[in-house]
C-alpha cells in the first residue's frame, strides 16, 4: 500500500479534522505471543502480535482472513466488542486494542488462533480482566518507528473534534467536546450495589498515565447477575481470577481492589479500546476531545464511533 493513498483516505469533515501529532507512526520491535482463556466462551486462544507496516494500521488475522480493527467490522454483541467479517468473528477485542492504542502501537498484525482450528469464532484471552498483560508484553518487546513497504516513515495523524457530539440510550450517554488534548471523564452508577455506588473518574493524556492508572483496572461484574449472564451463554470462562465480583448485599467477593474506583477506571480502559476503532491507516483512533461517558457500554461506544465516521 502506498502511503499517499492511505492518507488520502483520511478526509476531514465538519466534525473531524485530521491533524499531525508531531509523532511518527510506530509498531512493535518484535513479536508478542500470549495464550490464555477467554471470558465469554471459556475457550483457550493464542494471540501473536507482529510488527506492521506504516499506513496499514492494526488488523487481525484469523483463519487466513484479515479483519481490520475498524468500526466497519464491529458487530453488535453483549458485554464485549466483536469484529466480524465473512462469518468469522473475533470477540472481546477491547482490552487488547485499548493497550495498543494507549501505548501507541499504531500498526500491527494480530494473529489469533483458537485450539479448535475449524471454529469460525475466536475470543481474545482475558488474563486477569485488565490490560496489564498486553501493556507488559508491549513494554518487554519494545516499540519502534514503523516504515511503509517502500521503507519510508510516516507522520501520525489524530482526529480533532470540531464540534460537540453526543449519543445516548436511556439514561446512558457519551458526549465529546472539542479540546486541545485528549481528556476522558467516566461515570458509573449502581445504586443497588452500595460497594460500587456512583463513581466518577477523570483521565488526562494516555501512555504513562494509562499505564499507571488505568491498565491494571479489571473487568467487574455483579454477583447477583452472574447466573443470568451464564444462562445467556456469557462469561463461561469467568472466575474470581479474571474479574472483580461485587455482591449487592455482601460487597466485593475477591478484594483487594487495585483502586477504590477500579470499576470506573475499567470503563475508561474499555472506552479507549472501543474508540480506537476509529483509527485508520496507522492514525490515532481516540479523538482529540474531552469525552464524557455516563453508564456507557460497548454498544454506545460503537454508536459514537459510527457517528464520528459519518456512518449513522
Ligand atoms: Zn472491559
Amino acid at each position: 500500500m502506498c502511503l499517499s493513498a492511505a492518507f488520502n483516505s483520511l478526509k476531514s469533515s465538519n466534525l473531524i479534522s485530521w491533524k499531525a501529532t508531531g509523532k511518527l507512526q510506530q509498531t512493535l520491535e518484535g513479536c508478542i505471543e500470549l495464550t490464555g482463556k477467554a471470558l465469554h466462551s471459556g475457550k483457550v486462544s493464542t494471540v501473536k502480535i507482529w510488527p506492521g507496516f506504516a499506513g496499514e494500521g492494526r488488523y487481525f488475522e484469523f483463519q487466513s482472513k484479515l479483519i481490520p480493527a475498524s468500526i466497519d467490522f464491529v458487530q453488535e454483541s453483549l458485554l464485549c466488542t466483536t469484529l466480524c467479517k465473512d462469518g468469522y468473528k473475533i470477540r472481546t477485542v477491547e482490552h487488547l486494542l485499548s493497550a495498543l492504542e494507549a501505548k501507541g502501537v499504531d500498526n500491527c498484525r494480530i494473529e489469533i488462533q483458537s485450539f479448535d482450528s475449524k471454529d469460525p469464532e475466536v475470543e481474545v484471552p482475558i488474563f486477569d480482566g485488565s490490560a496489564s498483560a498486553w501493556v507488559e508484553a508491549i513494554e518487554q518487546v519494545g516499540r519502534k518507528e514503523a516504515l511503509d513497504r517502500c521503507g519510508n516513515n510516516a507522520e501520525k495523524l489524530a482526529p480533532y473534534l470540531n464540534e460537540p457530539l453526543h449519543v445516548s440510550r436511556d439514561d446512558s450517554f457519551l458526549v465529546a467536546f472539542p479540546s486541545r488534548m485528549v481528556r476522558i471523564t467516566c461515570g458509573i452508577d449502581f445504586p443497588k450495589v452500595p460497594a460500587i455506588g456512583c463513581q466518577w473518574f477523570s483521565s488526562a493524556a494516555l501512555d504513562d498515565f494509562y499505564e499507571k492508572q488505568i491498565a491494571c483496572s479489571r473487568t467487574f461484574c455483579i454477583y447477583e447477575e452472574v447466573e443470568r449472564m451464564r444462562n445467556a451463554g456469557l462469561i463461561k470462562g469467568g472466575s474470581l481470577d479474571n474479574a472483580i465480583v461485587c455482591s449487592a448485599s455482601k460487597g466485593w467477593l475477591n478484594p483487594p481492589l487495585h483502586f477504590h474506583d477500579e470499576p470506573c477506571r475499567h470503563k475508561v480502559l474499555d472506552l479507549i479500546g472501543d474508540l480506537s476503532l476509529f483509527a485508520r491507516s496507522g492514525s490515532q483512533g481516540f479523538p482529540v476531545a474531552h469525552v464524557v461517558s455516563f453508564k456507557g457500554g460497548h454498544s454506545l461506544h460503537a454508536d459514537f464511533v459510527r457517528r464520528l465516521s459519518g456512518i449513522i
